[in-house]
């Protein structure tokens, strides 16, 4: 036996040296009767001394190990140790309990043994005349001896538990000080989502006892995003506080208590840190408008010095030149990105929507990155489902061109040289999506929650500090959640992410309606109804107002009338004739001066004639047919169009005229709106560039003096150096107008509106 082992089992037991025990005296005493022995006891064996637990006739409580007849007894865990007459056993003769008192001469000991099978000591019985045991007390004492044994290791597991208890009890004392110190609120949900408890900084954050929010769903009582089974770190909500509403920052924890999920929700309340938040981006935001204009200025300057129209550099004056325009451009995206996430925060993003076609805006974000892409050398890859070329969705084109532009942006950036991105876009359900895919680091699972927050940069790692706000990732996500869609990662760290977004696939818009004045008026001579139709349609968006003729006879009448057409479209092949007659027929009478452009599905006809203006062949793209129309009203033989620039800022105006000078158009220049509706007055423009905030007379007070005018309005360009809601919009319309934020959109954004709003009267610039 392992006396080292044995010792031990006996000491965790925890039972020596403690006060005598009902339970062991008891059977002590039952030991003593049912063998009819004076001495009894329950005895324990130390390393040097044998300890009674219970002990019946003899007063001491323990006696040294080497006169123990117990000490022999634990010898033999599986045996009774019986001896008849201690003056016979050689062992025991000379032991001073022999031949002093209690004058022992019979002993019988059971071995008291535990689950190990370690002898710990004996119930034992002894007299002081030799005898024997009758075989029903031998075993009556056996069984005894087990229940000694049991109630042993029965006190030993309750002192235990009285332990653990103990602990427990404070533990728990400890974590309700802390939950309730908590200056989290922190709320504790079922499976379904229901409160089973709240803290008392939930309560004060609720504004309710405990006992009323027990029992309700979490989403009951709070608005906001929130699924249980989403993993939620630090999401926002607010809190439903009586009437109020209160900001909140939410984590969720999940946990399994006897096999039910369960969860906890820690909610702070952040209302504080948004109005700090709030103050400082209105701090912000007022400085970036002031830098706005300077900016505008300092960024044409630059470009137009750049691309050598004012002569040409040598070659470091050139690159300093490229170095301070990279800059201006850095310094205006970040003051975009920052009134922009400003814009969006206030709730005064106004989108306009129109019908987009995936395909066009994939293409158009592609070429607006292809340097970058070069620059970084990565090659873009384009691809939508086939079936899907033509798939469209409404949405605000700028905007989603800059998400867009963000995403694949974001991907060149964090992409290794040699490497690939890959757009696509395809259906998923009813929604649109589009994929930007990269093979660069990817993102870790617990970073991904965090990005599409504000001024939120993933520092060491896998990836690294790159040049940007921090913010394109939060202002891309508030557009396309204003488009009713969602936006998302997917990542496998080290092998690259796919960035997305949704966008429901709706029905077409209704289209602005044309302006309330008269547009100038064309005639449409055109058998064919379904090509009148269209033409009519695409000439009443262009703001004039069209008359259609089906035949040579409805033309002719269309020309007897008091007002005659500023120009004729003209298809010769006519049901009643050719439309070479009618030319022939106005000659002699009032139409003789009136333009026509000859539209012809023919190229055998050939004509010359005095009134033929321009020979279009069909199908005829809008974009020619439009120029067409626009050189033959104006009838002027310089096609230059002309631009009226109204801006009160002397550098802005020279810059933006420069632009336009460059751009082949001929400009007039405004100080202020009196002079501006003085100067519409006295001549058709194709094009005005507005500024808003003028001095005296503003630009709305000048767009509601050209609204008033009869004739095809001229294209707008509203040119302002702040944000326009919805309401402002409106007031600034007139036909076809576009609204443009100064320094907003890319470098080229003005030039390319331009382009646009003078639709066939200029050309494309070759870069
Ligand atoms: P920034 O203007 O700084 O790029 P974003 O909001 O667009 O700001 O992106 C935030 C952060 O997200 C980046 O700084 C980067 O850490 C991480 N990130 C964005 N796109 C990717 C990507 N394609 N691969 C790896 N990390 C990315």
């Amino acid at each position: 036996m392992n006396e080292a082992q044995r010792l031990k089992a006996l000491r965790d037991l925890d039972v020596l040296d403690t006060p005598p025990e009902q339970a062991f005296d008891d059977l002590v005493g039952l030991a003593a009767q049912i063998c009819q022995a004076p001495l009894a006891m329950v005895s324990l064996v130390d390393a040097e001394r044998q300890w009674f637990k219970a002990v019946c006739g003899l007063s001491a409580r323990e006696t040294s190990r080497d006169v123990a007849f117990c000490a022999h007894a634990i010898l033999e865990p599986e045996r009774t140790l019986v001896v008849q007459d201690t003056l016979e056993d050689p062992r025991f003769a000379d032991n001073p309990l022999v031949e002093g008192a209690p004058h022992l001469r019979f002993y019988a000991g059971v071995p008291l043994v535990d689950p190990k099978g370690l002898a710990l000591g004996t119930l034992c019985v002894g007299d002081t005349r030799s005898r024997q045991l009758s075989p029903e007390q031998l075993s009556g004492l056996e069984a005894l001896a087990r229940q000694v044994s049991a109630q042993l290791l029965l006190r030993s597991r309750n002192t235990e538990l009285h332990a653990k208890h103990a602990r427990l009890a404070e533990s728990e004392q400890r974590l309700r000080a802390t939950l309730e110190t908590a200056n989290e609120g922190v709320v504790g949900l079922d499976s379904s989502g229901r409160i089973r408890s709240a803290n008392p900084a939930a309560e004060r954050l609720f504004g309710v006892r405990e006992e009323e929010l027990v029992g309700r769903l979490l989403t009951e009582v709070t608005e906001g995003e929130l699924r249980l089974e989403r993993p939620c770190v630090a999401c926002e909500l607010l809190v439903l506080r009586g009437e109020e509403r209160i900001p909140a920052e939410l984590a969720l924890g999940t946990h399994d208590v006897g096999g039910e999920r369960c969860y906890t929700a820690f909610l702070r309340d952040v209302s504080e840190r948004k109005e700090v938040e709030r103050l400082k981006d209105q701090f912000v935001s007022t400085i970036s408008h002031e830098l706005r204009t300077p900016l505008t200025s300092i960024r044409g300057a630059l470009r137009m010095l750049d691309s050598g129209v004012m002569g040409t550099l040598g070659e470091e004056a050139h690159d300093l030149v490229r170095l301070a325009a990279s800059n201006t451009e850095r310094l205006v995206r970040l003051i975009n990105d920052v009134l922009d996430f400003e814009k969006i925060q206030a709730g005064r993003m106004v989108l306009t929507l129109e019908p987009v076609s995936a395909q066009s805006l994939c293409e158009e974000a592609c070429a607006d990155l292809s340097g970058l892409a070069q620059d970084h050398r990565i090659k873009l890859e384009v691809a939508g489902a086939a079936d899907l070329r033509g798939a469209e969705c409404l949405a605000d084109r700028d905007r989603l061109l800059q998400v867009l532009v963000n995403l694949i942006g974001n991907a060149i950036k964090f992409s290794p040289p040699e490497s690939a991105v890959y757009l696509s876009w395809r259906l998923s359900g009813s929604r649109l999506r589009f994929e930007v895919r990269d093979e660069g680091p990817g993102i870790e699972e617990a970073a991904r929650a965090r990005l599409f927050r504000r001024f939120e940069q993933l520092d060491g790692g896998s990836t690294r500090r790159r040049s940007g706000s921090g913010l394109g990732l939060a202002i891309s996500k508030a557009i396309v959640a204003e488009h009713g869609g969602e936006i998302g990662v997917e990542s496998e760290p080290g092998r690259g992410s796919t960035f997305w977004f949704e966008l429901p696939t709706r029905k077409r818009l209704q289209l602005s309606p044309p302006p309330a004045a008269r547009g100038t008026p064309v005639l449409l001579v055109e058998d064919s109804p379904d090509l009148a139709q269209q033409l009519q349609l695409v000439l009443e968006q262009a703001g004039y107002e069209p008359w259609v003729a089906l035949s040579l006879a409805a033309a002719k009448q269309a020309l007897s009338g008091d007002e005659l057409p500023a120009l004729i479209l003209l298809d010769l092949n006519l049901p009643d004739g050719s439309g070479l007659e009618l030319l022939e027929w106005m000659r002699a009478g009032a139409a003789r001066e009136v333009p026509v452009v000859v539209l012809t599905g023919s190229t055998a006809d050939s004509v010359s004639d005095p009134l033929l203006l321009d020979w279009l062949y069909k199908p005829a793209t809008e974009r020619r047919l439009l120029r067409a129309v626009r050189r033959a009203v104006r009838g002027e033989q310089d096609e230059r169009p002309w631009v009226l620039v109204v801006e009160d800022d002397d550098d802005s105006r020279a810059v933006t005229c420069k632009l336009l000078l460059h751009l082949g158009a001929r400009c007039v220049e405004a100080r202020d709106g009196a002079e501006a509706i003085r100067l519409a007055q006295d001549r058709d423009f194709d094009l005005i560039v507005l500024d808003v905030g003028l001095p005296s007379v503003d630009g709305f007070e000048v767009v509601r003096a050209l609204r008033g005018r009869d004739g095809t309005p001229p294209a707008l360009l509203i040119y302002s150096g702040r944000d326009l809601d919805a309401g402002e919009r409106e007031g600034l319309r007139l036909g076809l107008t576009r609204y443009l934020a100064k320094s907003g959109g890319n470098r080229d954004a003005l030039g390319k509106a331009v382009v646009e709003l003078l639709d066939g009267l200029i050309d494309v610039p070759k870069e």
